[in-house]
């Protein structure tokens, strides 16, 4: 039996570039990974997983509607090892599917994420994931203030955004900051106020 992990962190928190390392590690001692990615991150294009460094690889694109299941069972070599980018935005069945393929497959599933949205509520993948996984790692950064940075904090026109929608992924004009979870209600309540790089820009 096979372990299912996850590993989350908040947005620059090195999750993608520990993928990248981790699969790049089977594969140089000649394993085979197969790695995943949602159709919802299109950020760099779909089915590429890139670091903001540029390290990337190809994914495979999973769709709401398609089975990672599927698609393990139809292979006709199976993987050493399966890798998961941006594991949030699965949907719970297909999470459910990847303990499957840990659990009876015998085939090691590393899932990386973000645990909260900028509302601080579970995404469904991560729900999911915190299941299912049979190891749950974080990956942390920094708080500006030195704690570990805990939150999303969705900044958008220079303001802190507490509702809307859970997806905003590539959204023009909307930003992201990582901060400790007293900070970020800091920010909310206007006690605390943003760098001058979250300003509005004209
Ligand atoms: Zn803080």
């Amino acid at each position: 039996m096979a372990k299912l992990v996850f590993k989350y962190g908040v947005m620059g928190s090195g999750k993608t570039l520990s993928l990248l390392k981790e699969a790049y590690n089977y594969e140089k001692v000649g394993k085979s990974v197969v790695t995943f990615a949602p159709e919802k991150d299109d950020r760099n294009g779909v089915g590429v997983i890139k670091t903001s460094s540029g390290w990337k690889r190809d994914a495979i694109v999973i769709g709401e509607n398609s089975s990672v299941k599927d698609y393990i069972i139809n292979l006709e070599t199976k993987p050493d090892a399966i890798f998961v980018d941006e594991a949030q935005f699965f949907k719970e069945e297909q999470i459910f599917d990847l303990a499957w393929i840990a659990n009876t497959m015998n085939i090691p599933v590393f899932c990386y994420g973000l645990l909260t949205d900028f509302r601080c509520e579970l995404f469904e993948g991560s729900k999911a994931l915190t299941k299912c996984a049979s190891q749950i790692i974080t990956e942390t950064t920094v708080c500006e203030c030195g704690s570990d940075a805990v939150v999303n904090m969705r900044v958008i026109d220079g303001t802190v955004v507490t509702e809307g929608d859970q997806l905003a992924i590539g959204n023009v004009g909307s930003m992201y900051y990582p901060v400790c979870h007293t900070c970020y209600k800091k920010y909310c309540s206007g006690e605390k106020k943003l760098p001058q790089r979250f300003m509005k820009t004209s």
